[in-house]
C-alpha cells in the first residue's frame, strides 16, 4: 500500500492517520524519498529529514493519545516566502540565502496545530515576483545553481508562478498540499498550469505574519491541493484572525469550508464577464472554459452575462501599485538588518549599493525602479495616485456585478503554460496576468481547478470569484463540480 500513499489526498491521508491504519512518520518518509527522486524538477529548495520527522513522530504520539487535531499528521510544504524556523527560508533570493528565522509564519504554526507535518520549503519566483517560477535566485535540492521550476506534465514548460514550486509538487504528488502565496494571481495562475486546485482567500482573511511582503495591500496567504476538498480542508486551518501580529488581519472567527462542500449548486448564478474572453485569448483554452461552463449549467447553475468595464485598467494598474509597495518593503534589505552583505566596499554607502546588487535578481530590481519612480515627487500624483483611484473602479465594477451573479468565472491565463525560457519580454508576462489581477486588486477570494487539457496536452484551469469571505461558496461550487468530473483526478505521467 505505501507505494500508493503519494495517490491520497489530504482528506484520504488524514482518515487513514486518525484510524492509525497509516504512521506520520510513513507518510512523511514516504514523501521525503518522492521529493528526492523527483528534484529534477526544483520544486524543493530546503528539505531536512530530521525536522520532518521529529515533527511526524510528534503528531504520531499526539495520535496515539486521541489528541491530534482536524489533519494530525498529514504532510504539507511550504512555498518559501513563509518564514519557518525549522527549515532554512530564501523567498528564492540571494539576499536571505542561509536565513534562518526565529518564529514561524502565523499561517505555518496554525497549520501544524491543526496537525500538519512540513515536508520542507517550495521553490518560487524571487520575493513572488514573477509568473513562471523562472526568477528564482536560490539552488534546488540536488542542484549547485538556481533552476526554473519544471512542470510535471511537460518538464520543458513552466508550472506558473510565482507559487510554481507548489503547483509542481502538488501536481507530481511530492507533496499532497502546499501553502502559496497569491498578490496578483501566484496561486491561481499556477494551479491552473499544473492541473490543480488553488484558493486565495479574501485579502485579510489569512494572516500576513511572517509571510515575506511583496506588495503588503495584495499579499494573500492561501493553499494548492489536488480537490477542492482538500484545499477546502487546509484552507480551514490557515485562516482566521491574527489581529496582534498583522494590522490587516479581519477580525472574523476562522470557519470550516467543509460545512458547505456538498451544498448543491442549482439557482447558482455564473457571472461570465464579457472582457475575460476577447483578444489575447488562446482557442485551445477558450474551448475548455467553454466546456466547463456547460458542465456548471448540467449541474444546476445558471449562465448571467457581466461586463467587468475596467479589467483592462487591472495590468497598469496593479504594474503600478505592486512595484511601489514592493521598493518601499524590500529596502529592508540593505546588508546592515537583514540579507546578504558584499564581501568588499569602501564606504556604508557602496556597501548598500553592492549588497543590494549582488543580492537582488534582475525582476526584483526592475520593480525596484520602477516603484521609485511611481513614488516619487511629481509622478506620484500622475501614477501612484491615479492608479489607487482605478483601483477603487475595479472593486466597484466587481460590487455591480455581484448584484447580477453569486460568483464570477472565466480563463485564469490565456494560453496554457508556456515552454521555459520562451517568455524574454518582461511587459509580455505581465499582460499575461490580466484575468487574475482584478479580483486581486479588490481584495476578492479567488479559486481555480482544473477543467480539460489544451493545446501540447497541458491543462486549462477555470477561475472562480467570489465576494469578499464567499470562499465556502467557491470551494463547494469546485467541489460540485469535482464530483461530476474527472479532471482533477488527471495524474501527469510518471508520477
Ligand atoms: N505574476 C504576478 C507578478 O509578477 C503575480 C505575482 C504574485 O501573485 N505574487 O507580480
Amino acid at each position: 500500500m505505501t507505494s500508493e500513499l503519494h495517490q491520497l489526498g489530504v482528506a484520504a491521508l488524514a482518515a487513514q492517520l486518525r484510524a492509525k491504519t497509516l504512521s506520520s512518520v510513513e507518510a512523511a518518509r514516504h514523501f521525503l524519498a518522492r521529493a528526492q527522486a523527483h528534484r529534477h524538477l526544483g520544486a524543493f529548495l530546503a528539505i531536512d529529514e530530521e525536522a520532518t520527522l521529529a515533527q511526524a513522530r510528534a503528531q504520531d504520539a499526539l495520535i496515539a493519545r486521541g489528541a491530534g487535531g482536524p489533519l494530525a499528521g498529514v504532510p504539507i510544504a511550504h512555498k518559501d516566502v513563509f518564514v519557518t524556523r525549522d527549515f532554512v527560508t530564501t523567498a528564492a533570493s540571494r539576499m536571505l540565502a542561509g536565513y534562518r528565522s526565529p518564529f514561524d509564519a502565523t499561517i505555518v504554526s496554525q497549520l501544524a496545530q491543526a496537525g500538519c507535518v512540513s515536508l520542507g520549503k517550495l521553490n518560487c519566483d524571487e520575493f513572488a515576483m514573477g509568473g513562471a517560477s523562472e526568477n528564482s535566485g536560490v539552488a534546488p535540492i540536488g542542484f549547485d545553481a538556481p533552476q526554473p521550476v519544471r512542470n510535471p506534465w511537460d518538464a520543458a514548460r513552466v508550472p506558473g508562478g510565482s507559487s510554481g514550486g507548489s503547483s509542481a509538487a502538488v501536481a507530481a504528488r511530492l507533496a499532497p498540499a502546499a501553502t502559496g502565496s497569491d498578490t496578483g494571481g501566484s496561486i491561481r495562475q499556477p494551479a491552473g498550469f499544473c492541473g490543480v486546485t488553488g484558493i486565495k482567500p479574501t485579502y485579510g482573511r489569512a494572516s500576513r505574519y511572517g509571510m515575506i511582503a511583496y506588495a503588503s495591500s495584495l499579499d494573500q496567504a492561501g493553499a494548492l491541493g489536488r480537490s477542492a476538498h482538500d484545499c477546502a480542508l487546509v484552507l480551514s486551518a490557515m485562516c482566521g484572525p491574527d489581529v496582534m501580529h498583522d494590522a490587516t488581519s479581519v477580525d472574523r472567527p476562522a470557519e470550516d469550508y467543509t460545512q458547505a462542500l456538498e451544498q448543491p449548486l442549482a439557482g447558482l448564478r455564473i457571472g461570465v464577464p464579457e472582457e475575460f474572453f476577447g483578444e489575447g485569448l488562446a482557442p485551445d483554452v477558450r474551448a475548455a472554459i467553454d466546456a466547463a461552463l456547460a458542465e456548471y449549467e448540467k449541474l444546476g447553475a445558471r449562465r448571467v452575462a457581466i461586463s467587468l468595464p475596467r479589467t483592462r485598467l487591472a495590468v497598469p494598474v496593479y504594474y503600478i501599485l505592486s512595484p511601489a509597495e514592493a521598493s518601499s518593503n524590500l529596502s529592508r534589505f540593505d546588508g546592515v538588518r537583514y540579507g546578504h552583505r558584499a564581501r568588499q566596499y569602501a564606504d556604508l554607502l557602496d556597501m548598500y549599493q553592492k549588497s543590494r546588487a549582488e543580492g537582488f535578481g534582475e525582476e526584483v530590481k526592475r520593480r525596484i525602479m520602477i516603484g521609485t519612480y511611481v513614488l516619487s515627487e511629481g509622478y506620484y500624483d500622475a501614477y501612484y495616485l491615479q492608479a489607487q483611484k482605478i483601483r477603487r473602479l475595479i472593486a466597484d465594477d466587481f460590487q455591480q456585478a455581484f448584484l447580477q451573479c453569486d460568483v464570477i468565472a472565466g480563463p485564469v491565463a490565456p494560453t496554457v503554460a508556456p515552454a521555459i525560457g520562451s517568455q524574454s519580454d518582461p511587459v509580455q508576462s505581465y499582460l499575461a496576468d490580466a484575468y487574475t489581477l482584478p479580483a486581486s486588486l479588490a481584495g476578492l477570494p479567488g479559486l481555480s481547478h482544473p477543467v480539460g487539457t489544451g493545446a501540447h496536452g497541458m491543462p486549462v484551469g477555470l477561475q472562480l470569484i467570489a465576494n469578499h469571505f464567499q470562499e465556502g461558496r467557491l470551494l463547494n461550487a469546485a467541489h460540485r463540480f469535482q464530483q461530476a468530473t474527472d479532471f482533477h483526478l488527471r495524474t501527469p505521467e510518471g508520477y
